[in-house]
């Protein structure tokens, strides 16, 4: 039987385990962290928005992003410290600017897919996520962001989605527990919500009982591909161990990028750090007081998600400062503030402070499909959509696994794959 590796056991990895498995692979999955989603994918925003498929790479986001720079509590911080990495991927993203529409569009598209493939796995394999299912509504308070939204709008139909205007009545409407003026919003009732943690470990607890190996509280610390097979060589408590495999499939987050340098490929993956906070509703005032529908705020970059009864996710911000995952006061407190303006009924008494590391690639189009040898293969940089997107990437890397003769010795056998989405890039 074909033996893979993946490396990663956050929500890329996970699933793209799953998905091999439906073709008839036997996986082992790796990961540092002695459990699955405890990078990323561990407290992220919650949302499964293809209405959130926009890439950034606009002249305008670069103006904005100067003016933020400069604003105390702004969404975006960036570290001027100098850095080759940071200021090179800079460049990248503003080369991207031409792909703009037909990235947003083609990310549209894969959101889309992506949706139903997601809830598909998680019906097969039995587990809940907290997954709400009430569509997602953009507000805003001024007619600039509102009139800019009305322009994407466009590229996100050309994509196949759904998303309407409403007024600021049907905003309230859609969520009596808002509080404030409005100026106009967009409801996309097709995209929803869910609990990325819950996922992602009762995905990975559903695959072991599947038979996947989870090697986890392992470290993978070199890689050798050669025509035959790929030696993986591990770590733990001090300990390490080589094992064989006929492929590997590396999907680990903001380190993609140094395991890619070492097999040879380029993936530059900046982490764009966020924040988020999980607002604890532990009385009925709070309860009651708390939104069901998901919000995101296009101005102040906030996205939310109630997850359950007594939980209410709030995310937002993008800092640039490399590898770094100090949760800082001044960049929690205007979650907690977005939440008191919106929601003053809110208890804010208990709000559970979180950072990550959303891996971006420059023109944030995901890197999935084959590196420049045989045996390897990526499934990585989903950025600030790795929760939307995971489903069907996941398909595609399976299925281009699938197709490699190298690794199956004559073509594999391919099942369903979403054959006409498009986000391998030449490596
Ligand atoms: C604040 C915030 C809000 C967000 N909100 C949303 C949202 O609402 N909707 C959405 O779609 N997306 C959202 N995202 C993005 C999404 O969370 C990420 O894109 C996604 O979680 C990335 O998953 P991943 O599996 O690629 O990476 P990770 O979850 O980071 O997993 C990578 C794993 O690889 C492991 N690893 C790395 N190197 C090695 C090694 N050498 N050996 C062993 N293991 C290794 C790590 O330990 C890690 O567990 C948000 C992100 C942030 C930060």
């Amino acid at each position: 039987m074909t033996r893979i590796a993946v490396i990663g056991a956050g929500i890329t990895g996970v699933t793209t385990a799953s998905s091999l498995m439906d073709r008839g692979y036997e996986v082992t999955l790796f990961d540092r962290n002695r459990y699955a989603a405890m990078q990323t994918s561990f407290a992220n925003g919650g949302q499964l928005s293809a209405s959130n498929a926009e890439t950034w790479n606009r002249w305008s986001t670069v103006f904005k992003g100067m003016k933020w720079m400069m604003t105390r509590g702004a969404p975006l911080l960036v570290n001027p410290k100098p850095s080759w990495h940071k200021y090179s991927w800079m460049a990248e993203f503003v080369a991207s600017i031409p792909q703009y529409r037909a990235n947003t569009v083609e990310t549209t598209r894969m959101a889309i897919a992506a949706r139903g493939l997601l809830r598909e796995k998680a019906e097969r394999h039995g587990f809940d996520f907290d997954c709400e299912d009430r569509g997602i509504l953009h507000i805003y308070t001024n007619k600039a962001e509102f009139d800019h939204a009305t322009e994407v709008n466009k590229l996100l139909a050309e994509g196949g989605l759904d998303r309407r205007a409403v007024a600021p009545d049907e905003v309230r409407q859609i969520e009596p527990a808002l509080s404030g003026d409005f100026y106009g919003g967009y409801y996309t009732e097709s995209d929803f919500t869910g609990d990325i943690h819950r996922y992602t470990t009762g995905l990975a607890k559903s695959i072991e009982r599947g038979g996947a190996v989870l090697r986890f509280g392992t470290d993978v610390a070199a890689l050798n591909v050669d025509q035959n097979e790929v030696r993986l060589t591990w770590s733990r408590n001090n300990e390490s161990q080589t094992e064989t495999f006929d492929a590997i499939v590396v999907c680990a987050g903001v380190e993609s990028r140094a395991i890619a340098a070492r097999l040879g490929d380029r993936v530059n993956v900046y982490p764009v750090k966020g924040y988020s906070i999980t607002v604890r509703l532990d009385d009925e005032e709070s309860q009651r007081a708390a939104p069901w529908i998901s919000l995101l705020d296009d101005e102040a970059k906030v996205v939310t998600s109630r997850l359950g009864k007594d939980r209410f996710r709030i995310a937002g911000t993008a800092e640039f400062n490399g590898c770094n995952l100090d949760i800082r006061d001044d960049r929690i407190r205007p979650l907690v503030k977005w939440c008191e303006r919106f929601f003053p009924s809110v208890s804010t008494e208990h709000a559970i402070p979180w950072a990550g590391l959303r891996p971006m690639m420059p023109n944030m189009m995901p890197k999935v499909g084959q590196g420049v040898r045989d045996r390897v293969f990526y499934n990585t940089g989903h950025g600030h959509l790795g929760w939307t997107l995971s489903a069907v990437t996941a398909e595609m890397v399976a299925e281009t696994v699938a197709k490699s003769r190298t690794v199956n010795g004559s073509n594999g056998a391919s099942v369903g794959a979403p054959a006409t989405l498009r986000a391998q890039e030449a490596m």
